[in-house]
């Protein structure tokens, strides 16, 4: 058996003999040993209630999910390149979330992955080389994918913008240049997508694809202003780039009003990326296209990956879907997701510190400023609340240049109940910093 081992020591084997770059939640850091829908329990059984995952997105070890691995694992687990029923009754699952348009689905292990696929997929398609990101965003770990991540290579450690990388200033419309106020604020976010296209010809270069979050997590869990991402796909598309969208964070019905975030844009992109939520914290990952621009990928080269699709991951992802259909999770999102909105309007009106609470569904971001008018950071106050939730057993992060965004995303069975405990110990945590 694997030793139990206490915190201290687990703590001094990760120094010793794991990625020393890997940090940890909390100043205590937690071992947790056993998860069940939207709560984690430490070695003590102490239940943290979890409003960080939204990887486990129908609940942490949810039996159906559970069952479906294990069933699959036990009869077979083989690559793509047999015959076999779960991986075309994914895609095709999978397509019917989808506007008709996008129907071709390309399976990985991570969000990484497909967002690494989509760009080699859009290059070829394109036949041009330069990418337009969004600032803060992130898209992934690999080296291509930290190349096209602002969050990362003006982050630390990071090395600056490569050449072929074009960064659009952020539609955020609490901190930014356009405020709620500007009924236009999309249309002129999106317009820095003219001077970023301006800088790829400039260096005779073309632009292969815009990479958009659908709500911008690292970003700081900002909701696009309407008729920002129609704006920025007419720029992008009539320079010939193709339109990608990354719902790695907030797809799968988590929006709440929409399975996929970017539908509250009305728009239809020409490639999507998913994955956390996809399979309930098993690793997968997934692209979808349209069937001219997957066709235009055929070019001799094959896109195999060994573990991608494979009959196990596949099941979990049926499942996945499934439980989303089965519980109404979508609809609960929205549900859930409107009363702590609500109730985090009212703690705007008490709580000074509270400067913008925005989101959709289980999406929210709470920034936190120290003046309401220099929109000034409070990011040790965001930490000290996050300690605060950590002693009442709230799992909570930040995100968000600053880091002094609240970031909620709690698995989809969160319940009106959690959130009005939430509420009510948020409010104690504002109190306790004001
Ligand atoms: N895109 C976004 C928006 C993400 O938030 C992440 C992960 N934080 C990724 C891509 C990368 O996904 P993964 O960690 O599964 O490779």
């Amino acid at each position: 058996p694997i030793p139990n081992r206490n915190p201290e020591d687990i703590i001094a084997l990760r120094r010793q003999h794991l990625n020393p770059t890997l940090s940890m939640s909390y100043r205590e850091p937690i071992k947790m040993v056993r998860g069940a829908g939207a709560y984690l329990y430490d070695q003590d059984g102490n239940a943290y209630l979890d409003m960080v995952n939204n990887v486990c997105h129908v609940g942490h070890c949810h039996p159906s999910v559970v069952a479906a691995g294990q069933v699959q694992m036990a009869q077979l687990n083989t690559n793509t390149r047999y015959l076999h029923d779960n991986i075309v009754e994914y895609a095709k699952r999978l397509s019917a979330t989808f506007p008709s348009e996008l129907s071709v689905v390309f399976l990985t292990n991570s969000g990484t992955e497909a967002n690494d696929l989509a760009l080699r997929i859009a290059k070829t398609y394109t036949q041009a080389n330069d990418i337009i990101v969004v600032d803060h965003a992130y898209h992934g770990n690999s080296p291509t994918m930290i190349e096209l991540s602002p969050y990362k290579f003006d982050g630390k450690g990071g090395r600056g913008r490569p050449a072929h990388i074009q960064v659009a200033e952020i539609p955020d419309d609490y901190r930014g240049r356009f405020r709620k106020d500007d009924t236009q604020a999309g249309a002129r976010y999106a317009q820095d997508l003219q001077r970023a296209i301006a800088a790829i010809h400039a260096r005779g270069e073309k632009p292969a694809a815009f990479y958009c979050e659908s709500v911008l997590g690292c970003g700081g869990q900002v909701v696009l202003p309407a008729g920002y991402l129609q704006a920025a796909y007419a720029h992008a598309r009539a320079a010939g780039a193709v339109c990608i969208a990354d719902e790695v964070q907030v797809g799968f019905g988590r929006a709440g009003d929409h399975f996929w975030a970017f539908e509250a844009q009305s728009v239809v992109p020409d490639i999507v990326t998913m994955g956390k939520p996809i399979g309930n914290g098993h690793p997968m990952g997934a692209v979808i296209t349209r069937p001219e621009i997957a066709q235009a990928f055929i070019t001799g080269m094959e896109y195999f990956n060994t573990f991608a699709g494979n009959p196990v991951s596949c099941a979990i992802g049926l499942a996945v879907l499934d439980v989303i259909e089965q519980e109404g999770l979508q609809a609960h999102s929205k549900q859930v997701g409107d009363v702590l909105l609500q109730g985090l309007n009212e703690l705007k009106q008490k709580h000074a510190l509270i400067g913008d609470v925005r989101g959709m569904g289980l999406f929210i971001g709470v920034e936190l400023v120290k003046d309401r008018h220099s929109l000034e950071p409070a990011t040790a106050e965001a930490n000290t609340i996050i300690e605060f939730l950590k002693a009442h057993r709230i799992l909570l992060s930040t995100d968000g240049p600053y880091d002094n965004v609240l970031k909620l995303k709690p698995p989809m069975v969160f319940s009106v109940d959690n959130a009005r405990e939430f509420l009510w110990r948020l409010d104690q945590a504002l109190f306790s910093v004001s």
